[in-house]
Parts: structure tokens; C-alpha cells; sequence
């Protein structure tokens, strides 16, 4: 449990920090909240000679909105956008999710842009990422590249950003905003990590469904939006009936992980349950 000697640095600007990760590559790892990094030193699952702490830069913790967009500093905490007033009223699917995350301390220290970079498959920020449609923008020695939630997660704790990028903003369309939302989960009874979560983002025109986000988590690799709940749902009116029969599409398409606390048809199960659980408290 203790980790290989690495060295450490607490740049004060992103442009220092960018040129360090430039100069260090492979060699130096991005420090957020430390909530998953520290662990997985500790392990030597990760093993870098060089910490680079990002919590000293002063911009990159915010919540603003701006240009069409929520911004969200990548390291915003968990805690920060469960307890924002206006994000909670203009994104309560924001809210929700962040005040579902761990514990009191896990949400004080753990970031936004942490939990999105480290791409955990059980990892709540994704869902949530995803239902809403969001950007994110990736800075390095190069410039700046924006990437869409459906294209960010490629993998089990593998991202889009290239070697040499950090994560600096995550941007909601304010379009997405105001909708009807929720967050649905079942977390592990030990860590609080989602076993399954559903995050649902709801416009309805006349009582019927012009447009839904459902972003899904912890039940594959990686977080995934449900495309055929999706499809089942638009244009329809909602009620028990047809939420009940979109969900039962929650898992289409996925390859379902099964481990100790959950086997793949459990799991099945669960993501069609809280599907449905998800829809009709935003529908409502
Ligand atoms: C006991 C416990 C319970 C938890 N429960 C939950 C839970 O219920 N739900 C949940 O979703 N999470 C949970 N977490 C994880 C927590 O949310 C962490 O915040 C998250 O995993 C990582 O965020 P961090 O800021 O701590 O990142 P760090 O641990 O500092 O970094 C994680 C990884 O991302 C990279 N990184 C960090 N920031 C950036 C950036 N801006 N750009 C590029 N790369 C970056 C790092 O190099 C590292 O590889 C839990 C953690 C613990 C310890």
C-alpha cells in the first residue's frame, strides 16, 4: 500500500501545467481530487514519476453561464455542483448525480473533470454527461479541441484525450437545461459507486416526447446513451405503458458486466428497472 518514489510539482497556471505534461508525456500524471489516482498509486496500478497538481490553478473551479453553454471547470467538485442553488434549478440532473456520489468527503475532494478522465464504468458523471448532451474541451501544448460526450469514453477507464491533454471545461448546452430530469441509481453498498445509474433528460411538447437523453452507468465498459429507449420514446405520449416498454431496450446492444455483487442478468434487470423508475419521475 505504499506507492513507487514519485516527484511532485503544483503548478499555478494550466499554461505551466500543459508544458510540464508536454515535456514528461507518458511519465507524469494529471493530480485532480487524488480520490482515484492515490488509490490506485498505492496499488501501483499506477506508478508515475511525476504528480502534476492541478489544484492550484484558480480557473479551472467554476460554474458559469456563458456563450449558449453551462461551463463547469474541471475542478469543480462533486460538492460544489450539488450545493449550487442555480444549478439545481436550471440542471437538477447536475445536482442529483453529484449529491449521489460516495460520501460527504469523497464529494468534498473528488472533481468533475477527475471522475470524467478517469472513466471508471461504475463512475456517476458520466451518465449524466451524457443524457445532457455535453462537450468537453481538451487543452495541450497544441491548443484546445472540443469532444462530445458520445465520443469522450472509449473504453474501461480509457478517454479521448490524447497524451499531453487535460481536461478543462465541460460545457452543457443551456438548451439541454430546463428540461425534465433525474437521476436513478442502485449504488454498491461499499463504496457507493453505481452498480446502475440512469440519467434521464426529458422535453415534452403537447404531453408527448419531442426529445430524451438517457445516459447509462455501470453496466458495461463504459457509460453508454440507450439510443433504443430513445427511439422508442419519440414522438410517443408517455405514460406507464410506453416508458415500461422503452426501458426494457436499456441494455440493447451492450456487452453487461458481471462480477460478485451483480451478475449480467442482474444487471440486465436493473438497468430496465431504473430505467423506467428514471423516466416516469422525469415524466412526471
Ligand atoms: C471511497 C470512495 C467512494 C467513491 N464513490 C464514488 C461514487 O459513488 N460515484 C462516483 O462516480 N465516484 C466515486 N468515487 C470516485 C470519486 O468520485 C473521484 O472524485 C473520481 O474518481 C476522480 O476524481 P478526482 O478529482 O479524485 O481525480 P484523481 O483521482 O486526481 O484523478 C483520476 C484520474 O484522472 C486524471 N485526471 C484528473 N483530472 C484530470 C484533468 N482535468 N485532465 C486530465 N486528466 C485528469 C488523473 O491523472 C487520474 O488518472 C469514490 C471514490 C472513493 C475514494
Amino acid at each position: 500500500m505504499i506507492p513507487t518514489q514519485f516527484d511532485y510539482v503544483a503548478p499555478t497556471t494550466l499554461a505551466e501545467a500543459v508544458s510540464l505534461l508536454a515535456e514528461h508525456k507518458d511519465d507524469a500524471k494529471i493530480l485532480a481530487g487524488g480520490h482515484s489516482l492515490i488509490p490506485a498509486m498505492k496499488l501501483r496500478l499506477a506508478q508515475p514519476q511525476l504528480l502534476i497538481d492541478i489544484g492550484r490553478i484558480k480557473d479551472l473551479s467554476y460554474v458559469r453561464e456563458e456563450a449558449g453553454h453551462l461551463r463547469i471547470g474541471a475542478m469543480t467538485t462533486h460538492y460544489e455542483l450539488e450545493s449550487s442553488a442555480r444549478v439545481r434549478e436550471i440542471c437538477p440532473l447536475l445536482s442529483a448525480c453529484a449529491g449521489s456520489i460516495g460520501d460527504v468527503q469523497v464529494r468534498n475532494r473528488g472533481t468533475i473533470g477527475g471522475s470524467l478522465a478517469h472513466a471508471d464504468p461504475a463512475a456517476d458523471w458520466p451518465a449524466a454527461i451524457l443524457a445532457l448532451d455535453a462537450e468537453l474541451v481538451a487543452t495541450s501544448a497544441s491548443g484546445e479541441r472540443t469532444i462530445k460526450a458520445t465520443d469522450f469514453f472509449v473504453d474501461m477507464l480509457t478517454t479521448a484525450l490524447a497524451p499531453g491533454e487535460i481536461l478543462r471545461e465541460i460545457r452543457v448546452p443551456l438548451a439541454q437545461t430546463h428540461a425534465s430530469q433525474a437521476y436513478f441509481k442502485l449504488p454498491h453498498p461499499a463504496s457507493g459507486f453505481a452498480v446502475v445509474g440512469v440519467a434521464v433528460n426529458l422535453t415534452r411538447q403537447n404531453g408527448a416526447c419531442s426529445a430524451i437523453g438517457v445516459g447509462i452507468t455501470g453496466v458495461a465498459v463504459k457509460a453508454y446513451r440507450a439510443t433504443g429507449v430513445e427511439q422508442s420514446l419519440n414522438g410517443q405520449t408517455l405514460d406507464e405503458q410506453t416508458i415500461g416498454a422503452a426501458a426494457l431496450h436499456a441494455a440493447d446492444g451492450v456487452e453487461i458486466n458481471a462480477d460478485l455483487f451483480a451478475s449480467a442478468d442482474y444487471r440486465r434487470h436493473l438497468a430496465q428497472v431504473y430505467t423506467r423508475r428514471a423516466i416516469m419521475a422525469a415524466a412526471k
